[in-house]
């Protein structure tokens, strides 16, 4: 299994329009980050998990020319507000219509259908997205294209749930602030662990990178990424050199092998 970060920016990405720190200004292409979104492939499947505002830009990078899944974690515009371009995969093989699967929690489920009332109208435009939104139980197990797929509950605000995914050895969580009661027994015995930390600064809807990491030493997987960064992780360069042994930065682009 594989897994490609697209995306490890926080919702205005880094650089933040007009900032002027050296993190935005930064020639390291490690501290440009779009906003935050995963692609997860193995032999026979590929899945995208988030469609933000950068998703065009991403499946360009990508060069891929199909997804068989597009899992949501939350309706915040940072992780959906690119799903208008599911468009491109729909026609790539035109006049054959590739309709693309959309697996999301209720709440999430409710924004998408409110954002994207053209695509799931009655009488459709021609050319309006084909999008198949899967409303899933939070609290059972679902499969795409035959792997299972465990949702993990948290809460992002008072306001807000989200939901990770445990996909077998990989557990990808963004946007946590706290997970639901019983929820870290479904991330025991993960080999990769994908976890969300703003920045090392306290937050009221994100993990820190000390709330992450005390997370990451209770599942204790064999390595940690972390993602959803703002500029005020710092530079990549030197925010890696205060994480402990195992625990990593995420970057756009960084490819990963998971064992399976
Ligand atoms: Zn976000
Ligand atoms: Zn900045
Ligand atoms: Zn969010």
């Amino acid at each position: 299994m594989r897994l490609t970060f697209l995306g490890t920016g926080t919702s205005q990405g880094v650089p933040v329009i007009g900032c002027r720190c050296e993190v935005c200004q930064s020639a390291d292409k490690r501290d440009q980050r779009l906003r935050t979104s995963a692609m997860i492939e193995c032999e026979d499947c590929r899945i995208v998990i988030d469609a933000g505002p950068d998703f065009r830009q991403q499946m360009l990078r990508t060069g891929v020319r199909s997804i068989d899944a597009i899992l949501l974690t939350h309706e915040h515009k940072d992780h959906t507000g690119g799903l208008d371009d599911v468009r491109a995969f729909n026609f790539v093989d035109y006049p054959t219509i590739r309709v693309v699967d959309i697996f999301a929690n209720a709440q999430t489920a409710v924004a998408i259908k409110k954002d994207y009332d053209y695509a799931f109208a009655e009488n459709k435009y021609i050319g309006a997205p084909e999008m198949r939104l899967h409303e899933i139980d939070t609290t059972k197990p679902f499969t795409v294209k035959g792997h299972e797929i465990i949702p993990i509950n948290g809460r992002h605000s008072e306001r807000f749930f989200v939901t990770g995914y445990r996909i077998g050895p990989l557990a990808y969580m963004t946007d946590f602030k706290e997970l639901l009661d019983g929820e870290e027994e479904k991330l025991q015995g993960i080999d990769t662990l994908v976890v969300n930390a703003l920045r090392f600064k306290s937050h009221h809807s994100h993990f820190n990178v000390e709330e992450a990491v005390a997370l990451i030493n209770r599942i204790k997987p064999r390595v940690a990424y972390l993602t959803h960064l703002s500029h005020d992780i710092g530079l990549h360069a030197e925010a890696v050199n205060k994480l402990p042994e195992g625990v990593y930065l995420g970057y756009d682009g960084l490819t990963i092998d998971i064992r399976e």
